[in-house]
């Protein structure tokens, strides 16, 4: 079922070699840039438009009001409810130990340079709801943005043909269990743009949502090629776009569990990547085996088996675990499992992934509800270069520069000569004015 590609002897290049979707995220940024443009130019007319045009549903008013917010929770299956409150639980107790303190470093007596962490003022929060619904995405956004403090907190999230043209119920439970209560029925690319250039909610154009200064949260191709368009307008997390997982694994991995995994993240869109790397040809098989009975079990058949078949997904050969690792790190996945003998020792080498899941016992299903950790991971192939989300990634860290008149004195002859190397001499003057005879 999984296309092989066959890595041994060794691969000079690697990454040029690995799955990865046709369909990038630049082709589809030129696709969105005249909705975006729209939105930008016209507010709400552009946005219901593009909900008639692709959620096939348009409310009236984007904005939800607070009451469905708050009655949403009471609609809340207990068992439901139970699920979400532990999440929230152990997702706080992780993000909680990431707030940062502010520090003061004395470079000289009398001159200091203080860090102050700052939350961003107002952030939009993507929440996806095209194929799947995600409640879950409501606490990996709010729990990390609340722990740092951000005071104005937007929720975005496609209107639901039944649940008339509301976000999806349980997604607006969240919300009120965690205390959100600005929410907007707006989905895809038109919901970021909403978001970062602010637009009329409705049709008499009354209400409006402002502008946020920062957007986070996972989405589709459309949603993340959005968001790399708009980056610089409004800041953003990361890319978390179609969901990927890398498994590394040897023969002591269980294939029945391998294949489950591997399912679990291709069950979440067509265009989701799920590539397993071992040296091992007969897991490889079995793993195959698993794959071809497990997958026509599975709710969700064709758009697992469209995901498993699509040229982002794969089985890499390897000589060695060695020869993996250095292949797991090129691929750079948003999930990494590692089910091999001394998972741990691996997983401490790895350089490149979003999150890392250690053996046996530690599957991705667990990261993206109750592990604690967070499940809103940078995707193709960004992870060399960004974080999951995080408490860090809603705060600024503003440095605050105090020198007393002897400390400046002290250092004003380097400033003034760095100051000519650059041949900008009104920067020497600005401290020369201060200090008359100053030379460098
Ligand atoms: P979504 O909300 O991301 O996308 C639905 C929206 O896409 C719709 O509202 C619609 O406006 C827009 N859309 C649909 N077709 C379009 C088109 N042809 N052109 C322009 N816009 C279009 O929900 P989804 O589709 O269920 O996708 C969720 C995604 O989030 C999946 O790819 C999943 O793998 C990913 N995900 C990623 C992470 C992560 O951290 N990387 C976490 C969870 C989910």
């Amino acid at each position: 079922m999984l296309n092989r590609i066959d890595l041994r002897g060794g691969a000079r290049d690697p990454r040029r070699l690995l799955p990865r979707a046709q369909l990038d995220v630049s082709v589809a940024v030129e696709r969105i840039r005249p909705l975006v443009e729209a939105v930008r130019e016209h507010g709400y007319p552009a946005i219901r438009e593009a909900s008639e045009r692709f959620d096939g549903v348009s409310p009236e008013h984007l904005r939800v009001p607070v009451e469905v917010i708050r009655e949403a929770e009471g609609t809340l299956d207990p068992q439901v409810r139970a699920a979400l409150l532990e999440s929230i639980t152990r997702a706080r107790k992780v993000h909680a130990d990431q707030r940062r303190t502010d520090h003061t470093t004395q470079v000289v007596p009398g001159g200091t340079v203080t860090e102050r962490w700052v939350p961003v003022d107002r952030v939009g929060l993507y929440v996806p709801g095209g194929l799947a619904m995600y409640p879950s995405t409501v606490v990996m956004n709010v729990v990390p943005a609340q722990a740092a403090g951000v005071r104005s907190l937007v929720v975005a999230s496609p209107p639901q043909k039944d649940n008339g043209g509301l976000p999806d119920q349980r997604v607006l439970a969240a919300c009120a269990l965690l205390g959100v209560d600005e929410v907007y029925a707006v989905g895809g690319a038109q919901a970021v743009a909403m978001l970062a250039f602010g637009s009329t909610v409705d049709p008499a154009g009354a209400e409006r949502c402002d502008p946020v200064d920062m957007i986070t949260g996972p989405g589709n191709i459309w949603v993340t090629a959005a968001k790399r368009l708009l980056r610089g307008v409004v800041g953003i997390d990361a890319e978390a776009g179609p969901t990927e997982i890398a498994i590394l694994a040897d023969d002591t991995a269980d294939p029945a569990h391998v294949a489950a995994d591997l399912i679990s993240q291709a069950e979440h869109d067509p265009l989701a990547a799920s590539v397993l790397v071992t040296p091992s040809v007969a897991l490889a098989d079995a793993v195959d085996a698993e794959l071809a009975r497990q997958v026509p079990a599975a709710k969700h058949t064709e758009r697992i088996a469209t995901a498993l078949g699509g040229e982002q997904s794969g089985v890499v050969l390897v000589d060695d675990l060695e020869a993996g690792l250095r292949v797991v790190d090129a691929y750079a996945a948003e999930h990494l499992e590692i089910q091999t003998e001394d998972a741990r020792a691996w997983a401490l080498r790895v350089r490149n992934a979003g999150a890392v899941f250690v053996g046996a016992w530690s599957p991705v299903s667990l990261g993206d509800y109750c592990a604690g950790s967070n499940h809103v991971l940078p995707t193709g192939g960004c992870a060399r270069h960004s974080s999951g989300l995080s408490v860090q990634s809603f705060l600024r860290g503003i440095h605050l520069v105090e020198y007393t008149e002897e400390a400046l004195r002290e250092v004003a002859p380097h400033v003034v000569t760095l100051a000519g190397v650059e041949d900008l001499p009104a920067h020497g003057q600005a401290v020369s004015a201060r200090f008359p005879g100053v030379r460098p």
